[in-house]
């Protein structure tokens, strides 16, 4: 289950990642956080971080209610083989161009909605950026550009197993109804919701691991 996979992941199920993504999100990770550009970062995924995954990584082993709706970043592992938490004060880009649709709640900050240009059908694109705090003045209609801040990763305010990280969720949904459909607890369930792997799309360096290393989350295989 341990695999290096540096080079870009190929799209899932026939999803060409669209233009504007060509070059992943990396370089907009890291230009938002410049005092990690010197070094290559490789995103370090428990399989519980992983879309569609029915298992944790932190806390209570118990499975997940519902299949993760996204992806979790949390671990990176630099050049010599050293892994590195995602800092408190971690600054979040904006994965592409797009509106702020919505803030909701979430159990550690607040998520992020962006509505994206891209349109399949009558559906469009919306990534939704959670455990965020959101930067002062974001709110719903507030234009954002591909790789600008919108906030930094939210510490949990009360006592918990879960470090701070970043979700993501792609989804593709039809706007007339983002007000019912942009919603955690209907999201991953509502048929006119397509979610997405961000992976590919994100072209992240990544592998997977079994080993978390740091005090929080499982250690070893399960
Ligand atoms: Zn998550």
């Amino acid at each position: 289950m341990s695999g290096h996979c540096a080079s870009p992941s190929p799209p899932a199920s026939g999803e060409e990642p669209p233009a504007g993504t060509q070059g992943g999100y990396l370089p907009l990770l890291q230009a938002a956080n410049p005092e990690l550009q010197p070094s290559p970062m490789t995103f370090l995924f428990h399989p519980g971080m992983l879309f569609g995954s029915r298992e944790r990584w932190w806390g209570n082993p118990a499975p997940r209610p519902t299949l993760h709706e996204g992806l979790d970043l949390w671990l990176w592992e630099d050049v010599a083989g050293r892994a590195h938490p995602l800092p408190a004060d971690f600054r979040v880009p904006a994965p592409l161009s797009g509106g702020v649709a919505r803030l909701l709640p979430d159990f550690l900050g607040q998520t992020v909605c962006l509505r994206h240009e891209l349109r399949r059908g009558d559906t469009r694109l919306y990534s939704l950026l959670g455990h965020l705090r959101p930067r002062t003045g974001l709110k719903a209609g507030t234009r954002v550009a591909a790789g600008e801040v919108l906030g930094t990763l939210a510490a949990p305010s009360r006592p918990t197993r879960v470090p701070a990280h970043l979700h993501l969720t792609l989804a593709w949904l039809p706007p007339a109804r983002e007000a019912e459909l942009l919603d955690w607890g209907v999201l991953g369930r509502h048929p006119a919701v397509h979610l997405v792997d961000p992976l590919p799309w994100l072209r992240l360096p990544h592998r997977l691991t079994w080993e978390l290393p740091l005090t929080m989350g499982r250690r070893g295989r399960p």
